[in-house]
């Protein structure tokens, strides 16, 4: 199966030379030439699997460059008990009568983006060897918090990598700075940068296309790439848990086989619940898919009118991990809708970066929103979901996913739609309790942070995730800020020495 880019439909390269790339030349993305098909049979089998298997199975599909078994000793890595717990590494929870919570915070870094993240680093290194490419590969990042630490927790003593994280000076919660700069491992190094994340963000853009410093790298045996969340390899592996979801659901007699099922995703880059609408074109039997947003609902808009448009205001919310005006997935999903036409999908993007906005016609909306609902929830319908799910339920959602469990509650009150339903939970209550705990509990949160994650214990009745708790004890590692200006330099320095 060869790997096309979203802009030019005959520019054609295999898994892993996608995965090694990340973006094509043109500037499009990579996506399958055609998608594989699973089977009421296969979807029976993947039934009798574990979560390691069953990610194995899914992938093995996609990336056919790989055999089962290199990708089942590589899933059998990144989803390990010592990372994921066993059995339960992305469990489905009852919420209501139809409506099931998919947790994906179970990982070391308590965000779904565990999922990629961990498995990253071995498709990657082993797609270089794959590609004739013997070269150390260092992966650079900006962040704003989750990305980074679940980068480093990834990459971490992997062989033949080294990672380097820039996070905002500030800018990040110290929670957040605390995950990161307690990093351990002997191939990371972490820096904050002076200025906000589009600084740190800026300088690593820089690096990236400054071809003198690339080729001195080479000659030094390096090779830069970047952990972002275009790249094939972080969306194909979250494929995996939604036909995982559906065989939860078997298992526990909720549904039939053939059975549809919705799926409800919090959304940002698009990334997340466009890999459910690749489940769902690879034959898992799904209806609606429901994109919810915070207020930056530049995709509510788009879904319910057509209309992609980026000049609006940015706000700061309660779900910063979707505080994005430009979900940059979404690229894959026009290219499909076209009926892969490449070039009217390049005459979209070209007038979203001239004029940060373009509009499509009735038909194409009339297919995007045969498959999509949307909706979005503001920080007060945020915090009141949660304090309401918890009264109602039992169930304590962080601020990500109580924007789904609401736009999905207002979906099913318009629509009357009845169908089983799963809803994406991307994050650890425990990693938002300064939002959490007002929310729920109607309490004033602790202000110093592990004070607030025992107060969350208490108020809760649950444990926090040892990776948060435990953050108290860890030495502090990297310590050093500097200019964006000085981070070529930095990351030079640092590969000498290390
Ligand atoms: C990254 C993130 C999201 C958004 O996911 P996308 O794939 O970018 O749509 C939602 N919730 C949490 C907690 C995240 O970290």
């Amino acid at each position: 199966m060869n790997y096309v880019s979203t802009r030019n439909s005959h520019y054609k390269v295999s898994a892993a030379q996608a995965i090694v790339a990340g973006l094509a030349p043109d500037g499009g993305l990579f996506l399958p030439e055609s998608l594989p098909s699973f089977t009421q049979k296969d979807l029976a089998a993947l039934a009798q699997m574990d979560y390691v298997e069953r990610a194995a199975e899914v992938l093995s599909r996609f990336l056919e460059d790989f055999t089962r078994e290199e990708l089942l000793q590589m899933t059998t890595r990144a989803y390990a008990p010592e990372k994921f717990p066993p059995r339960a590494v992305a469990p489905v929870v009852p919420l209501s009568d139809n409506a099931y919570i998919l947790e994906l915070f179970r990982g070391p870094t308590c965000a779904f983006k565990d999922f990629a993240l961990q498995l990253l680093p071995y498709l990657l290194t082993a797609s270089m060897r794959k590609t004739g490419i013997d070269k150390t590969v260092v992966i650079l990042v900006a962040t704003s918090g989750d990305t980074g630490k679940a980068a480093l927790e990834g990459f971490a003593d992997v062989e033949g990598t080294r990672i380097c994280v820039f996070y905002p000076d500030g800018g990040t919660s110290n929670i957040q700075r605390r995950q990161m700069t307690t990093q351990t491992g002997d191939n990371v190094m972490v820096f904050a940068a002076k200025g906000n994340f589009d600084d740190a963000q800026n300088g690593v853009k820089q690096i990236f296309t400054d071809k003198v410093f690339a080729e001195d790298l080479a000659q030094r045996g390096y090779l830069l790439s970047s952990a972002n969340s275009i790249n094939w390899g972080r969306l194909a592996p979250q494929i995996a848990y939604y036909f995982s979801a559906y065989c939860e659901l078997l298992n526990a007699g909720k549904i039939r086989m053939g059975e549809h099922i919705n799926i409800t995703v919090p959304t940002g880059n698009f990334g997340n619940i466009l890999a459910a609408y690749f489940a769902k074109h690879c034959g898992l039997p799904v209806g609606k898919l429901i994109c919810a947003s915070n207020r930056n609902n530049v995709l509510t808009d788009f879904i319910q009118t057509g209309v992609y448009d980026r000049n609006r205001d940015f706000y700061l919310t309660a779900s910063p991990s979707m505080d994005i005006l430009i979900s940059s997935n979404l690229e894959r999903l026009l290219y499909l809708l076209c009926g892969r036409d490449d070039q009217r999908l390049t005459g979209f993007m070209s007038a979203l970066a001239a004029q940060g906005k373009y509009g499509i016609d009735t038909p194409l909306l009339e297919a995007l929103q045969a498959e999509f609902a949307a909706g979005c929830a503001d920080d007060a319908q945020t915090a009141r979901c949660i304090h309401d799910t918890l009264a109602r339920t039992g169930y304590l959602c962080d601020t990500h996913t109580a924007v789904a469990v609401d736009v999905y509650q207002r979906y099913v009150a318009q629509t009357q739609d009845q169908t089983p339903t799963i809803i994406a939970s991307t994050a650890s209550p425990f990693k938002f309790a300064g939002s959490v705990v007002p929310a729920a509990y109607e309490v004033q949160p602790e202000q110093e942070d592990f004070a607030l994650i025992a107060q969350l214990e208490t108020l809760s009745g649950q444990k926090a995730p040892a990776a948060l708790a435990q953050l108290k004890e860890k030495t502090q590692r990297f310590q050093t800020s500097i200019q964006p200006q000085e981070m070529k330099q930095a990351v030079s320095d640092w590969l000498a020495r290390s």
